[in-house]
């Protein structure tokens, strides 16, 4: 059975998008099979692994997602793209925002991404799902179908405030719909070690937090190399094997792997 887990936070810019790519790219790596699925209309992932006109790919998770609503039979390779380094893609567009505004008051609409991972499942280890910034159907989709969520935090300022909404949202698809789900933990990114924000941060997560969530020994430091690595559509270990955020997401992908 494949493990599924999600980055989850409402608040964007945060690495959600680039901790997906990296991590799972890592896991692929470590020889793991590994599916990406773009849970966003923006296609970030998608574009960040260099599918960069995702609105002219035929198929995407919107199609995939209406396929399912409806019960259709389909080809469970429909849409799904490999990429050179190693891992499987289920893309996204614009489309997306379509389908989650029409699942708005439909039976069962949370369970769409779930019900589409048991089909697909089993040909893999890992399932990591990027998540849009808001707490709408298609997160709640993700919540539904996921066995852990990492939440990624930035490292500038006090994300205590946002935190709470998206902790209070977990425990409740865990209490209703999603018993098994957990918090794999929290991760901090994009640090910029010249600033003190950094240790006083991740003090503060560790008051409030530390004795009921776990919190990544890893954390992801800022880098210029990072950020240029959307536009080359390949990981950070090939953009910049050598760098600080390579090691980083190296080591991340190490306690995730040991997590069981
Ligand atoms: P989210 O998916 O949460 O919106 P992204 O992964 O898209 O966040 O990251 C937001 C922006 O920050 C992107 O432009 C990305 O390239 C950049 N970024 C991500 N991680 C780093 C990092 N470690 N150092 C510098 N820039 C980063
Ligand atoms: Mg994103």
């Amino acid at each position: 059975m494949s493990k599924v887990i999600i980055c989850a936070n409402q608040k964007g810019g945060v690495a959600k998008t680039t901790t997906t790519l990296n991590l799972g790219i890592g896991l692929a790596r470590l020889g793991k099979k590994v599916l990406l699925i773009d849970n966003d209309p923006q296609g970030s992932l998608t574009e960040a692994l260099g599918y960069q006109e995702p609105d002219r790919l035929e198929t995407t998770m919107a199609q995939i997602m209406e396929w399912v609503l409806n019960e259709e039979d389909f080809d469970l390779e429909a849409g799904i793209l490999h990429h050179e380094e190693g891992v499987d893609l289920m893309p996204a567009n614009i489309e997306l925002s379509g389908v989650e505004t029409s699942l708005i008051g439909i039976m069962s609409s949370e369970t769409v991404l779930k019900d589409y991972i048991a089909l697909i499942g089993a040909k893999y280890d890992y399932i990591l799902i990027d998540c849009s910034p808001n707490l709408g159907q298609l997160t709640l989709n993700a919540l539904v179908a996921a066995d852990e969520v990492i939440i990624p935090v930035q490292a500038a300022y006090l994300p205590i405030k946002g935190l709470e909404q998206l902790l209070k949202t977990i425990s409740r698809v865990k209490r209703k719909m999603n018993p098994k789900l957990h918090i794999m933990g929290i991760l901090l990114t994009m640090v910029d070690y010249r600033t003190n924000y950094a240790s006083e941060i991740t003090d503060v997560l560790y008051s409030v937090y530390g004795s009921s969530i776990h919190i990544f020994d890893t954390s992801i430091p800022m880098s210029v190399r990072a950020a240029e690595t959307p536009a080359m559509g390949v990981s950070i270990y090939k953009h910049d094997a050598k760098g600080k955020v390579a090691a980083a997401y190296e080591a991340l992908t190490e306690e995730v792997a040991n997590n069981g």
